[in-house]
């Protein structure tokens, strides 16, 4: 006896954050690295220009010297 799992994502899909506003969106393709939400598209669609979070171990500004 099995029971269907809901909590389960549909095959190819994945859940992933946003990388502009960081909400789960559950339906990423799995291949996906990175993805942009629904609002944060609709917000570029408008002409709005998106930063991406700054994340300290992605940006090279830091320099030691
Ligand atoms: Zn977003």
């Amino acid at each position: 006896m099995r029971r269907p799992t809901k909590t389960a994502p549909p095959r190819g899909f994945k859940k992933l954050a946003c990388k502009y506003c960081g909400s789960i969106c559950e339906r990423v393709d799995s291949n996906a690295d990175a993805i942009t939400c629904f609002r944060c598209v609709n917000k570029m669609m408008r002409g709005e220009v998106l930063e991406l979070p700054e994340t300290e171990t992605k940006t090279k500004k830091k320099s030691k010297k």
